[in-house]
């Protein structure tokens, strides 16, 4: 047998290959080399061009840009009202930014399980964590694909709640022919190099309601009532702070990559899915690990590609199959541990282990290989071949 790298062995590549990446090329510069050239490096045109453009790709009225996800996150939280006192639905299985955000607001995040298939909250356990409090639903499309949002959106109107999407990964994303960000009352997008698109770091709501777009306007920009050029136009000189905002904003620098990336969305797609395509017929055949399911009535973005490894089939647990696959070069991840067992939520909420039992035993098992859309076919290759030899070399 062939000796694994770990082990002293010749690894797979020369080059360690990243999970996720950015794709940049001679326009998406050129675009932001102009901005630079202009007048206005925030605040500007390229904003308004940006969100333009992005509700029109996602079938939504309005879309309306922040600085990053996380404040994406914040103010769709804080546009439905949440505060102190008020329960938020949320799924474990994510970056811990979702379930921060109620935080933020002085909300409890209540974490509701996932279906062990997709690892996308599941609508039935999400129905038995609402309580009197309960004021809000946010639903993780966890790796690029929608959850379930007829069910989510009939189970909020039931109980008058707000539905929010942490749609960070499923830009791209169809559910039922609808696209991802038109399918909840707000949906939340990030631009950090990894995701779908990349303005360096960025943030979307997306949403169908203009006086929650305009809230929103007005909380980026610390409360502030109208905007510097509504007032230039009216010709008044003084503002309002309203409420209390943030300076969430996000450049015309960050809004010119935004819109030349967003561009270049569709080409992106068809190369993450290619790619998930090999990998789906290349893994047929082994016996140690599986995809995740794919329902049948969505499109999948495919911003990761998370395995589950099979604990019967292998000698080893995933820590050595992580270390293994890293040690022949490929830059393998585990999306995510669970978001109530880190120290802060155990601490501060008095909850942990045995909450999600579907999550927790998910953690255990979970594995994300490299996919983005500068991937070559080699490299592809390249992980194929590591997965086949590392796992063969640790079969049961
Ligand atoms: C990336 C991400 C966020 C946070 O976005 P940032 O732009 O990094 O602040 C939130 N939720 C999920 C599911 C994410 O993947």
């Amino acid at each position: 047998m062939i000796k694994l790298a770990v082990d002293g062995g010749q690894p797979v590549r020369s080059e360690t290959l990243s999970y996720g990446s950015q794709s940049i090329d001679e326009g998406d510069v050129e675009a932001v080399v102009e901005v630079l050239h202009s007048n206005w490096l925030t605040t500007g045109r390229m904003v308004e061009r940006f969100e333009q453009l992005f509700a029109e790709a996602t079938g939504a009225r309005e879309a309306v840009t922040l600085s990053n996800g996380t404040a994406a996150l914040h103010a769709a939280v804080a546009a439905a009202g949440i505060g102190p006192g008020d329960e938020v639905i949320v799924p474990p299985m994510t970056f811990a930014a979702t379930a921060n955000a109620v935080v933020f607001q002085g909300g409890r995040p209540v974490f509701a399980d996932v279906d062990p298939g997709t690892l996308l909250l599941d609508p039935s356990m999400a129905e038995q964590a609402i309580t009197p409090r309960t004021r809000a639903i946010i639903p993780v499309d966890f790796a690029g694909q929608p959850c379930r949002y007829d069910e989510l959106a009939k189970l909020a109107e039931g109980h008058g709640l707000v539905l929010i999407a942490d749609a960070c990964h499923s830009l791209g994303g169809v559910y039922r022919g609808r696209p991802v960000g038109s399918l909840a009352d707000q949906s939340c997008f990030s631009f950090h190099p990894v995701k779908p698109i990349t303005t360096g770091e960025g943030g979307m709501v997306s949403t169908d309601d203009p006086d929650r777009a305009e809230w929103l306007r007005s909380f980026r920009n610390h409360g502030i009532d109208t905007d510097f050029r509504q007032r230039e136009a009216t010709g008044a000189w003084t503002y309002q702070m309203v409420r209390l905002g943030y300076n969430y904003r996000l450049t015309d620098i960050q809004c010119a990559l935004g819109l030349s990336q967003l561009r270049r969305l569709s080409e992106f797609l068809r190369r993450r899915r290619e790619i998930a395509a090999r990998y789906d017929t290349a893994f047929q055949e082994l016996p140690a690990i599986t995809p995740l399911k794919i329902r049948a009535d969505v499109t999948h973005a495919y911003h990761l590609y998370v395995v589950r490894l099979k604990p019967d089939g292998l000698r080893v647990g995933r820590r050595e199959i992580f270390q293994a696959l890293r040690a022949e070069r490929i830059g393998v991840a585990v999306h995510y541990m669970p978001v109530h067992v880190h120290p802060f939520y155990r601490e501060r909420f008095g909850i942990g282990p045995g909450l999600c039992p579907e999550a927790e035993r998910a953690y255990e098992e979970i594995l994300t290989l490299p996919l983005f859309p500068g991937m070559t076919d080699q490299d592809v290759s390249d992980v194929v071949e590591a997965v086949e030899k590392v796992l063969g070399a640790y079969a049961a």
